[in-house]
């Protein structure tokens, strides 16, 4: 039975779900079953269980150079020294475990945030139900865009594609019909049954839930659901290069000091010990972790700036983003539409009032007007009401709209010319549709009017696809006369002049009921009117544009919407320079960039800020020219049809509120206040998180350089170890954890969009930081030797010199740290408490000293022991000329140059 759906009559299928195909479920029934059955959610199966992710913490190079230490230590009987390194080993792979589920979750949390809503009949009511609260029975209307929430056997359909390559791995979209098909048909060929996770990509369709959560077809695949989570990105892979690169040359540099120490005679056991120390004293084993983190926070804060991740790598791509291609509707603009204007009959009329209450009136002139004395004007509303799919409705608060802010706007209009529009609509039903798909740029419905008997067909769209499709205009008493176009041409003009948006309404009479085709009005149509419609600019993108540009990023503005009125808004909105008289060059439409050779494409997309009357496919093609001139692309996508752009575009944006369910899943960021503001926003966290990155690097390897020099030196030198293995260990544990860790949690720096975009092929390190690198790593270098040696001058024990060797490290890192949070800045300009954790992690640190220091247990471990203050203070200064040095350094810097 469960099946053979595909097989059985709408009735008997209905029948056996209780399910009613005009009223759907009843609410306590659909709850009833979501407790029965649970939510309609796939459960999710881990690609790697916890243990074999705790295990791959040990595959590390440093690990098993441990390892080898651990051993010869235990041949060596020094046991103390094997559980010491072994104890650290584990610490090391807990911790970066734990940093790693951390980030894991977070990341987890993130992407479930994205709720799929589904159109359901509930109680004969429509609603809009998040897409887990499902359940079998459920009467589903899908429309192009939708994600298919669960299983479904088709009821109805009209014109329905479905795109099923998540389940079968076939591009080409399918056609869907209500048929009943044979038993035997295999999967790919039920025609009549619509899948889990796949999307339609046209028409519109309803179906019944068959089927929820595991128990889809998709929920049997369950090699399908290990896209959990990934962890690796272009950064992450470059830097484990680079750290692959780095252990090569440890290993080079550990056999040439192994050799020059046999030379000088030194016994096998000691330079052993003394590769290890140096191997263990280079490798920057906190990399990976930290930047696994600081992605992680990244993502976390650009969460509360309203952005979604849904790919880690596009972080630190946004970092880099040289162009951004917006939307206009919506993205640029509020998205809050009020009629200004109208057009009909060679009249002009203005509309008062803003926003979504009716309250205003049809003037002429300034003088009040009464719509009666123009039977087109009547026709113009009505088509308004009828040929649209939104409402207006009445909260406490205040008007609102539920669906297209264009159409709600042409239903306040009508209500403040007083139309009826319940009576309207209950006296013209609506037979049938041809929804609104941004490539035709238009929408039909056809109606049965009770009162004449006749069907009658409401077009509405842009200006050119409806006019090009009249032959006639209908005059001021309703009669239709010969068209102008010219004439509609100079008002859609002089409406779009102003930024209005534009709307061309037209209608066709015909005698007999019909299922509508878009050949059925491709002529003959009569022409109605213009409704022209306001929509301000978002004054929070105005500014985010502007400082865009001082961040050396072009924004491009991309829209389906007339020239003339995207210019307009461009102009108020900063995108074209009151300066620029030329809008030649400026404002391209779709069509132009058509007939456009690939190289001229590429010119004029660089020189273009506003692209108009854009298709969808149009918005590939400018992707791919933007691309040819190297530049980082981020692209906003709402349609079905955007889908091929946004994957193309480096960074793919997807609107939260207006986007479907397809273009979310092809972008790699999701808007969720579709607001423009946010990208700009998102690009500074992106930039932040690759400045937090560049400073751990800077931090972590001038540590790990001092260490290696120390032990480089002293075996070169021919003298005493200054530091051990066990205590390299313990300085790249500390200094990781207590100190590094906390430069994630740096907010973003004073000037960070006043800089140009830093292009990805450019390398992570510049010379100026590698000159700093350098800098730090020989003064620990000198300090802790220096102090080493006088120590036993002095006639300090081994023990107390080693022990203040490895304090230097301590102190001195801590120091730079300071230095470290920014790059350009000094810790007084960016506020001394503008990032709590790094005192944290300092006041730790000190802990952590004193306890090596002072601790009869860590001594033994160790091999430490208590120093006098007058040590300290020695270690102190050295401390203090780090910092200062590098303040010094970061001054003159800023001076001569600029980093
Ligand atoms: P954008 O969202 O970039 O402003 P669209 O592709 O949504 O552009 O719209 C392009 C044109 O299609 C608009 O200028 C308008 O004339 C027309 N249009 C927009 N929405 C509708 C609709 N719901 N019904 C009919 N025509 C529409
Ligand atoms: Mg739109």
């Amino acid at each position: 039975m469960k099946n053979s759906w595909h097989a059985l009559h709408q009735k008997k299928i209905l029948e056996t779900l209780s399910s009613d195909l005009n009223k759907g479920l009843q609410e306590d029934e659909a709850i009833k079953r979501y407790k029965q059955y649970g939510p309609n959610l796939l459960s999710v199966k881990k690609t790697k269980s916890a243990l074999l992710r705790f295990l791959s913490q040990f595959n590390q190079a440093l690990v098993y150079i441990l390892l080898a230490a651990i051993v010869i230590k235990i041949y060596l009987g020094a046991y103390v020294d094997a559980s010491v390194i072994f104890g650290v080993v584990l610490l090391n792979a807990i911790i970066g475990f734990i940093q790693e589920n951390k980030a894991l979750n977070a990341l987890a949390a993130l992407s479930e945030s994205l709720v799929t809503v589904s159109t359901v009949l509930r109680g004969g009511k429509k609603q809009q139900i998040d897409a887990k609260k499902l359940v079998v029975g459920d009467i589903v209307l899908l429309q192009s865009g939708d994600k298919v929430p669960a299983d479904m056997r088709l009821l109805s359909s009209r014109e329905l594609q479905i795109d099923e390559s998540a389940l079968t791995g076939e591009s080409t979209p399918v056609s869907k019909t209500n048929t009943i098909l044979p038993e035997d048909v295999s999967l790919a060929d039920r025609t009549n049954m619509l899948y889990s996770s796949t999307f339609v990509t046209y028409g519109t369709g309803t179906g019944v839930v068959v089927a929820t959560g595991d128990e889809t077809e998709i929920g049997h695949i369950s090699k399908l659901l290990n896209d959990a989570t990934v962890l690796d990105t272009p950064l992450t892979r470059k830097i484990s290069k680079f750290s692959h690169l780095l252990l090569l040359v440890i290993l080079f540099l550990a056999t040439v000091t192994f050799a020059v120490g046999l030379w000088h005679g030194k016994s096998w056991e000691e330079l052993f010990m003394a590769s290890i120390a140096l191997s263990v004293a280079m490798i920057p084993e906190g990399l990976p972790a930290v930047m696994t983190i600081i992605l992680a926070i990244g993502v976390a804060r650009m969460a509360k700036r309203n952005t979604i991740i849904r790919h880690l790598p596009a972080v630190e791509t946004l970092g880099s983003t040289t162009i951004i291609c917006s939307d206009k509707t919506g993205t640029l603009t509020r998205n809050e539409m009020t009629v200004q204007e109208l057009y009909c009959a060679n009249e002009k009329f203005e509309i008062s009032g803003v926003g979504y209450s009716p309250d205003g009136e049809i003037l002429q002139e300034n003088k009040n007007y009464d719509s009666g004395k123009n039977r087109t004007l009547l026709e113009l509303f009505k088509a308004g009401v009828l040929c649209n799919d939104s409402r207006l409705k009445k909260s406490e608060k205040a008007w609102s709209i539920e669906g297209d802010p264009t159409e709600g706007a042409l239903l306040v209009c009508a209500k403040k010319a007083a139309i009826d529009t319940d009576a309207l609509r209950a006296d013209m039903p609506r037979i049938d549709a041809i929804p609104f798909e941004s490539q035709y740029q238009y929408m039909a419905t056809l109606h049965f009017d009770k009162k004449t008997n006749k069907y009658i067909i409401y077009v509405k769209g842009s200006a050119e696809s409806i006019t090009q499709r009249c032959s006639t205009v209908l005059d001021i008493n309703g009669e239709p006369v010969p068209l102008d176009e010219n004439d509609i041409f100079m008002q859609v003009e002089s409406m779009a002049k102003k930024g209005l948006r534009v709307l061309a309404f037209a209608r066709l009479v015909i005698e007999h009921k019909i299922t509508l085709e878009h050949e059925h009005i491709s002529h003959n149509l009569e022409f109605i009117g213009l409704q022209g419609m306001i929509d301000p600019p978002r004054e929070e993108a105005i500014i985010s544009i502007e400082a865009c540009k001082t961040a050396g990023i072009d924004v491009k503005m991309i829209t389906g919407d007339h020239a003339i009125t995207a210019t307009a808004i461009a102009r108020k909105m900063g995108l074209i320079h009151s300066a620029q008289k030329d809008e030649s060059s400026v404002v391209i439409t779709g069509n132009a960039l058509n007939n456009l050779q690939e190289k001229e494409m590429l010119e004029a997309s660089k020189n273009a800020s506003v692209f108009a009357r854009v298709t969808p496919e149009q918005k590939l093609r400018i992707v791919e020219a933007l691309q040819r001139n190297n530049e980082i692309i981020a692209m906003t996508g709402d349609g079905v049809n955007d889908a091929p752009a946004l994957r193309r575009a480096d960074i793919g944006i997807a609107m939260g509120i207006t986007g479907t369910e397809v273009a979310k899943e092809a972008a790699d960021m999701v808007l969720t206040d579709d607001n423009f503001a946010s990208i700009e926003a998102a690009v500074e966290e992106g930039r932040a998180v690759l400045e937090n990155i560049i400073k751990f690097i800077g931090f972590i390897l001038a540590t790990n350089l001092g260490e290696g020099l120390v032990i480089m030196v002293a075996i070169l030198a021919n003298v005493t170890l200054p530091i051990l293995p066990v205590q390299a260990l313990w300085i790249n544990m500390t200094a990781a954890v207590f100190l590094g860790l906390a430069l994630a949690f740096e907010p973003q720096e004073p000037g960070l969009m006043q800089k140009p975009p830093h292009p990805p092929s450019a390398p992570i390190l510049r010379k100026e930081m590698l000159i700093r690198i350098f800098l730090v790593g020989t003064m620990l270098l000198g300090g802790s030797f220096g102090l080493f040696e006088l120590a036993l001058m002095h006639g300090n024990s081994l023990e107390e010199a080693r022990t203040i060797a490895v304090n230097v490290f301590a102190v001195g890192e801590s120091f730079y740290l300071l230095n470290s949070r920014s790059l350009r800045f000094s810790i007084f300009k960016l506020g001394l408490f503008s990032n709590l954790w790094i005192w944290i992690g300092i006041f730790c640190m000190i802990g952590a000293s004193v306890a090596l220091t002072y601790l009869p247990i860590m001594n033994k471990m160790f091999h430490t022991a208590p120093i006098s203050l007058h040590d300290w203070l020695n270690i102190f200064a050295v401390g203090v000329l780090i910092y200062v040095t590098v303040a010094i350094e970061k001054i003159v810097r800023q001076r001569y140059s600029s980093i």
